[in-house]
């Protein structure tokens, strides 16, 4: 009897409005696309150019990507129009409010999925209703975290057994039980979100959320094996979820795309000003220093960074997060000058991937993003680390205590990236970390393992590496169910 061959698998992606969880989520798309995978993004208007651009340049290869706009119902919740991402989010009250609009989102999501009847949902972990839409269509639902293994096991260990409660202060350490090495932290460190007894929008929206995960399919995380293998073993063995590594998703710009042209890192002009300035620097003798897309520093801690960056006397690129137009009173009068030649100050957004490749960059000051990690490790560069909220912390105890791949700045407190008001690490503490990591000695076996780390990840996305195979299980396992 001849079998009705299956139509094309077809994938549905709704990244959570924030770039970084939109950037990995367009990458992932590309990389299912790339082999043969239909597939669509939902969208609400903020996220909607940088995704057209993407989408754009693949069309080049001959993906299949398509944008479903959706409309984010900020006037029901009482948000000004226009409100539709984390960027424009400034207060706890807007914060509220953003959260509420995202549970909304869940009607329109439906109706989109009547439409398309795609054979898959990958959503954001924030998407909580996600797991529950999907059944309603038989169709699975994938996670996507945006964070790493070791994260994700550390988080879930902090949440189980909650070793916070039984130390006697903030500072006081603990460790963090049932993981494969000692990891300690203190109750400082900790987003207030993982103490289960928050009753603020966001403990409730996290709650849900992993009551969510617990019933969805599996999770796609954007990692690969051979950097967190234990953590990767554990997520799977231990704490027993479904997981497919098919990362870093990244990478499949560089192999498939010319840089400039990724659709992300602003005009060709900015970058290649930018590449110029790095191509008359010396190897690897520029510090490149940024805090990603969200965390809003405060002006005092501007100030800080501007005298302690003086101060060590090294090479710099530095992106501060303010708008071209902002006001500039906070800069250090006559700071601009001094430093020409020897510094350069990127306002608003950089090209961080062409940054990160050149071979001028010797080290990157982040504040341990997932994906700025994983970026800084493909590159090949050791990284000063200076988390400051989200996953950030449990990564920085990752890339210095187990990969042994960066220092960190000293970073104490867990703080709300996006409303920061004082400026908790000073320009002693820049100056010292900068300079002693740039001048010192444990740089070059710091740098040895990042660049072995670096092929490992090249090696997992092409063909036949563990990320590569991992996807393959992933698609072949999908199409087998929309069968
Ligand atoms: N990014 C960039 N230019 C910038 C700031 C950020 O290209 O000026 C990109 C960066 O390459 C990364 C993402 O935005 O892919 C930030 O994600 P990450 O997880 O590092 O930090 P988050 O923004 O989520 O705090």
């Amino acid at each position: 009897m001849e079998t009705k061959p299956c139509r094309q698998l077809h994938i549905f992606f709704l990244p959570f409005m924030v770039s970084g969880h939109t950037l990995p989520l367009i990458d992932l798309a590309k990389l299912f696309a790339s082999r043969g995978v239909k597939c669509t993004i939902a969208a609400t208007h903020a996220n909607s150019p940088i995704i057209s651009k993407a989408i754009q340049t693949s069309k080049g290869f001959g993906f299949e990507i398509d944008l479903v706009l959706i409309k984010f119902p900020s006037n029901e919740v009482g948000l000004p129009e226009g409100i539709d991402s984390t960027k424009f989010v400034r207060t706890e009250e807007m914060r509220g409010k953003f959260l509420k609009a995202i549970t909304l989102l869940e009607q329109q999501v439906e109706r989109v999925l009547h439409q398309h009847q795609p054979h898959c949902l990958v959503a954001d972990f924030l998407f909580h209703w996600a797991t529950d839409v999907a059944t309603k269509f038989k169709i699975p639902r994938l996670v996507f975290h945006g964070t790493g293994f070791f994260a994700l096991c550390a988080i879930k260990s902090t949440m189980m057994y909650q070793p916070h409660m039984k130390v006697s202060s903030d500072s006081e350490s603990f460790v963090v039980p049932s993981l494969p090495d000692e990891i300690k932290m203190t109750q400082n460190q900790l987003a207030p979100f993982l103490t289960l007894n928050g009753k603020t929008e966001l403990n409730k929206l996290i709650k849900k959320s992993r009551e969510a995960e617990e019933r969805s399919y599996g999770i796609v995380v954007n990692s690969f094996y051979e950097l967190e293998p234990e953590y990767a073993d554990h997520y799977k063995n231990v704490l027993g979820k479904k997981s497919w590594h098919i990362g870093p998703v990244s990478l499949c710009n560089i192999v498939e795309e010319d840089k400039a042209e990724r659709g992300r890192e602003g005009s060709v002009d900015e970058v290649q000003a930018c590449l110029n300035w790095l191509n008359s620097k010396r190897l690897n003798s520029v510090v490149y220093i940024c805090f990603g897309s969200m965390t809003k520093f405060s002006d005092s801690q501007l100030v800080e960074i501007a005298y302690g960056l003086e101060a060590s006397r090294q090479k710099f690129i530095w992106v501060v997060n303010k708008e071209r137009n902002d006001k500039e009173e906070w800069f250090p009068e006559g700071f601009e000058q001094r430093i020409e030649g020897k510094g350069l100050v990127i306002r608003g957004w950089a090209p961080q991937l062409p940054i990160l490749q050149h071979e001028a960059v010797g080290a990157f000051l982040t504040h341990c993003g997932w994906n700025s990690i994983l970026e800084g490790v493909s590159a090949g560069v050791p990284m000063i680390t200076w988390p400051v909220s989200a996953d950030q912390f449990y990564n920085e105890k990752l890339v210095t205590q187990i990969l042994g791949i960066g220092v960190a700045v000293g970073a104490q407190k867990w703080e709300d990236g996006s409303l920061l008001s004082e400026a908790s690490v000073k320009r002693e503490a820049i100056e010292k970390a900068v300079t002693g990591f740039m001048v010192g000695e444990k740089q070059e076996d710091m740098r040895t393992r990042v660049l072995a780390l670096g092929m490992m990840a090249r090696g997992a996305v092409a063909e036949g590496g563990s990320s590569f195979s991992d996807l393959t299980a992933l698609i072949e396992e999908l199409s087998f169910l929309g069968c």
